[in-house]
């Protein structure tokens, strides 16, 4: 039975990719309740299926088909809808996360970065930093820029400068795009859609993480995700009206073990879970005091932890 990768889906229609093929289907899930590996507790979900998502079909005619079976997810994305009360999934499967930023205008903003960062490692799933416009680099701009950088490649965090104007680190983007699914995050106006746009000119329409047109705000585009097959080879997956994505902790108190910096000292606080804050004998506290911790990724640290404690509150 043929396999494939659902590229978007509209309506209960879902376009289907059959894997290792350029063939894509038209397909509707077979009868009333999708086959799912994953254990649903005899519930219907709301939205079964998501871009991203492996599933086994069936065809029928040339360009048609009906999906039998979703299969397990390796990751999976999601979101707040009715003010909490809702958990929707958006897409799954991704292989790499980007992480855009512009070194300038608008202004490198690191606190964005960590926390994109924060919900890759929590996830498991790569991550590379794209420093964008590398040609505005200027003498106001550089003692800064560095630092961050350098602080990130200290972690052993991948970082990519990057420049539309002058292509500088183009053609090492595309091979770490080739043969992957991939989302880039970054705020409005760091470059993303332009990257794309030079990555694959066919897409020089493309408004990548945004409502493109009047027209998008019709009924059936609520946010709709959707994946582009760039020409060479890598897939890019657009999530319309999300710039951020959650993650979703039951535990604020997790938060601390996914920040690389804390490693070599949060064994050695004299409280087991201590949570760097104001508890006495905590080694976190003493690194960044002795400037072994940048205190710009201590403060995102605060601040992801007091976002995840809000967040995990509106769920309850
Ligand atoms: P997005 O919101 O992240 O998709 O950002 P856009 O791709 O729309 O870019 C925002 C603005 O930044 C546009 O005016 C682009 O022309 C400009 N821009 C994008 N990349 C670069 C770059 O590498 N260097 C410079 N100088 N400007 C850029
Ligand atoms: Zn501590």
């Amino acid at each position: 039975m043929p396999e494939g990768l659902i590229l978007w889906g509209v309506k209960s229609i879902y376009y289907v990719l059959e894997n290792n093929t350029r063939n894509e289907y038209k397909c509707t899930i077979k009868g009333k309740i999708l086959d799912t590996d994953f254990k649903t507790k005899g519930r219907k979900e709301v939205s079964p299926l998501v871009v991203g998502d492996q599933v086994i079909f069936e065809k029928v005619g040339l360009s048609n088909g009906l999906i039998i079976k979703r299969k397990k997810r390796f990751n999976e994305f999601k979101r707040l809808k009715n003010r909490g009360r809702l958990v929707q999934t958006i897409f799954a499967n991704i292989d790499l996360l980007l992480v855009v930023d512009s070194i300038a205008n608008p202004p490198l903003r690191p606190y964005f970065i960590d926390r994109c960062l924060f919900t890759a490692d929590y996830m498991g799933i790569q991550v590379i930093i794209v420093f964008n416009k590398i040609d505005l680099l200027n003498q106001e701009v550089e003692d800064f820029y560095k630092k961050i950088k350098s602080t990130y490649e200290k972690l052993k965090f991948l970082t990519l400068e990057t420049s539309v104007i002058s292509g500088k680190g183009i053609d090492d983007l595309k091979k770490i795009l080739k043969n992957k699914l991939s989302c880039f995050n970054g705020r409005s106006g760091v470059g993303k859609s332009s990257l794309i746009k030079l990555l694959d000119p066919r897409y020089k329409d493309i408004r990548i993480g945004n409502i493109s047109s009047k027209y998008d705000r019709g009924i059936h585009t609520t946010n709709f995700s959707k994946i582009y097959q760039l020409q060479f080879g890598a897939k890019i997956i657009d999530t319309p009206g999300i710039r951020e994505l959650a993650v979703f902790i039951d535990k604020p108190e997790d938060v601390e073990r996914n920040i690389r910096d804390f490693k070599s000292y949060r064994d050695k606080c004299r409280f087991p879970n201590c949570q760097h804050i104001d508890e006495p004998g905590c080694k976190v506290i003493e690194a960044l005091e002795k400037n072994k911790i940048e205190s710009f990724r201590y403060e995102s640290y605060l601040r992801i932890r007091e976002t995840i404690d809000k967040l995990t509150d509106s769920v309850i």
